[in-house]
This record gives structure tokens, sequence and C-alpha cells, in this order.
């Protein structure tokens, strides 16, 4: 045994070049290994807010093993790709997206007429495309549960899309915004449960939240007022009390599951953060008192402008939604932006989310431009979609930056994107986990 343990010197050499970055000289192991050499012309690290010119990422298996300056000589097994004219960044992150569906006119009949498979190859496409924008880690923030299969076939390697963290059903109250039976004719509507993400009352709202952990959920998302695409009257009354709201929120926490509730009005807002949860989305009637209490429980805002934007512009189209939605999106959708620009200069706290689906599937890019229009620098509009996201995933030692260690999700634009937001909405070099998909 002592034998073997007998050091080589080669073995030494070897070790102390790895120990002073130099592996590539030494080591056997890595020879033998491919790897990808991406040669960028500019790259934005996402963890401060310079961009450092000519610098190699190092990718090995799915993972970034190095990030060296200047363009690094490849050896005979390495693959490089040169994306010397492009600005590099990491793969962004959208903390709201629904993957199952897509709006069109009239799709307010889909949910009559589609069967599951259809939704899946649905998601599928919708997936790839998001990929391919950029983004390789979203929330998917409520369907049907096809999410979750969805989920594990990207996984699987089955199908094209970005990392996927999902809520599968929301939980909403009876009538609410996200039960699934609103406007149907009532022999239609049953009396949908916990089951099917319909509560009242706290113990409802438990089983709720511990049926989401049986089907595979990463996270509970609650419609805490209601919305503007239900068919249903109300945009934004509350419609979960407190007690329900400290069920779902404390029950969640059993499980490790954040909460994101979707919020328009400001009491279901209010009850929502008190509750704690850790972020609201759209919040679209923020008040001076709303804006307190973020500060003070340091709730996240992912404002999803884009979708406001999108939903007033389709209501303004004969028979796109039906016409209990349309007062709602022009009363709400436009509204949003000047929200957000409130909220940023008050100081909330500000993650990136779109609501995708709401919108075309593949624009997510757009709501970079929106919340600089309103007044967030560039780079921190970048940010919010790089590190911050990462951090409410639970994921900031794996996304949301290059670094060593990390999962190699990397994207590449023409432009510096500081100087034009604009250029992340024509992403040219996508890869996650290692692969090169655009
Ligand atoms: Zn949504």
């Amino acid at each position: 045994m002592i034998k073997h343990y007998v050091p080589n010197l080669t073995a030494r050499i070897r070790t102390t070049a790895c120990l002073l970055g130099l592996c590539l000289l030494a080591s056997p192991l890595l020879a033998q290994t491919t790897r990808t050499l991406l040669h960028c012309g500019n790259l934005f690290v996402g963890t401060t807010n310079d961009l450092q010119r000519d610098m190699t990422i190092v990718v090995e298996g799915n993972k970034i093993a190095a990030v060296q300056r200047g363009y690094t000589a490849p050896t005979a097994q390495d693959r490089v790709i040169d994306l010397k004219n492009k600005t590099v960044l990491p793969g962004l992150i959208d903390m709201h997206v629904h993957l199952e569906m897509e709006t069109r006119r009239g799709g307010a009949i889909d949910k009559y007429t589609q069967n599951v498979p259809d939704m899946a190859y649905q998601a599928a496409k919708y997936a790839k495309t998001t990929l391919l924008a950029g983004f390789t880690t979203v929330r998917d923030l409520g369907g049907t549960g096809v999410n979750i299969a969805l989920r594990n076939a990207i996984n699987r390697g089955l199908t094209d899309g970005p990392r996927v963290l999902t809520v599968g059903k929301s939980i909403a109250t009876t009538g609410g915004h996200a039960d699934p039976t609103n406007g149907s004719r009532r022999e239609l509507m049953g009396d949908p449960g916990p089951m099917e993400g319909v509560i009242n009352g706290p113990d409802e709202a438990r089983k709720a939240v511990r049926q989401r952990y049986k089907e595979g959920a990463d996270l509970i998302k609650i419609t805490a007022t209601g919305g503007v695409l239900s068919n249903a009257k109300d945009g934004q009354g509350p419609q979960f009390n407190e007690e329900e709201l400290k069920a779902i929120v404390e029950t969640a926490k059993d499980y490790g599951f954040p909460v994101a509730a979707h919020a328009h009005g400001a009491e279901g807002m209010k009850r929502a953060i008190r509750a704690g949860v850790q972020t609201i989305e759209h919040g679209t009637l923020m008040d001076d008192e709303a804006i307190e209490l973020f500060k003070k429980h340091g709730t996240y805002y992912v404002p999803t402008i884009i979708a406001g934007k999108t939903a007033a512009d389709s209501a303004r189209m004969f028979g796109y939604y039906p016409a209990l939605v349309v007062p709602k999106a022009l009363a709400i959708g436009p509204k949003i932006q000047a929200t957000f620009a409130k909220a940023y200069k008050a100081g909330v706290k500000i993650a990136f989310g779109t609501d995708a689906g709401v919108y075309v599937h593949g624009y997510n890019a757009k709501e970079f431009e929106y919340m600089v229009e309103a007044g967030m620098p560039p780079v921190e509009a970048i940010r919010a979609a790089l590190m911050t996201n990462a951090r409410l995933l639970g994921m900031e030692t794996q996304i949301g930056s290059i670094e060593p260690g990390k999962f190699a999700d990397i994207i590449a634009v023409d432009e510096n994107p500081i100087q034009n937001i604009r250029t992340l909405q024509s992403v040219r070099f996508v890869m996650k986990d290692g692969k090169q998909y655009k």
C-alpha cells in the first residue's frame, strides 16, 4: 500500500501548475477532456458594472472551468468559438413566464378545446423560443401542470428549453384570478378545490400547497388580487384573507418554497407582503404605504411592464379578449411602467420578470428597454435579470454570472448592451449547460 502512496514528481508539478492557474500546461486529465474556448471581444461577467475586453471563457462539460485574460490558445482537442466581435453575457433569467400558453385573438376558448397533449406540444415550442432569445433560466408562474412535465422533459434532454422552475398550478380562491372555471357555464364549473389550486380557508390553503409539493412544483404562486385576463369582473380587489395567506406562506416554508404573489390592487398586495411572500408580480396600483411595506419586508417587485402594455394594445382590437377582460386590460395595463418608475425611484428592490405568454414568447428582452425608458440604468436592469434573480431562485452559486464552477449558461449580442439596451433583443449566441443552441 505504502508503495502506491509515493508521490511522483510530475504529478506534483501538475498540481502546483494548476494552483497557479496554469492547468493548460500539465494535466493529462484535462488534455483528454474536450474543452470549449469562447473568445470574447467584450465580456460582462455579471458581478461588476463594467465590461472586460479580450477574454476567454473555458467551458468543460456543462460548467465554466475558467475565465482568462486574452485569447487563450487552443490545444489540439479544444473547440474554439469566436465571439471576438460580440459582447458576451451570462444567460438571462426571467422570473415570470407561462410556457403553456400564448396570447392570441379569441384564445380564451382554448381551455375548452385543447387537450393536455396540445398544450404540451405548444409548451415545448415556447420553451425553445425562450431559450433561443437568450433566457437560459425561467420561473414558470402558472399553468395546468404541463409545465412540470415540460421542466422534467427539458432536464432529461428530451426537448430544448431553458432551465425551468415552476409553480405547476397557481393557487386562487373561488372565482379568483386562476380559478380555472371562471367564465364557464354552470355545468362545466363544478367546485374546484385545493387539488385544482382553488382554496377557501386556511386548511384548504395548506392542502393546496402540499398538493403542489406532491406534484413536483419548485415554488408557490398565489393570485392575491383579481387579474386582467381572467374571465371575471374584478381586476384588483383582494382575493385572500390574512389567515389564508399566512397558512400558505407558512406551509410553503416547510417545503422550502418561496411564494410569488400576483397583485394589482394595493390592499391584496399589502396583505401578501405582510404574510411574507418573496415577490409581488405586476404591483400595478402600489401606493406609498405598499412601497414602505416592500422596503420593510425586503419584498422584491417583478414589474412585467411588457405584459401590461401588450394587454392594453390587444384590448383595443375588437374580439381579441372576452368582453369582461377589455376594460380591465385598458385600465391596468398601461399603468405598470409608471408604477415601476415610482417603485424604482423609491428604492423598492427590483427583479426582472415579464409575464411571457401574455405577450408572444421570445420578446422577453423588450422588458429591459421599458425598464430603461422608465429611469433604470441599463446595467442595473441587466443585473436584475442575472444575480438578483439567481439569488431569488436560490441558485446564486450555479447561475447568474460567468464565474468558474457555474453552469455554462452564456449568451452573446452584437453591441454593448450598456450603451444600447435594445441589442439584447437580438441574441446571436446561446449556450446552456455547456451546450450550444444558437
Ligand atoms: Zn402571469
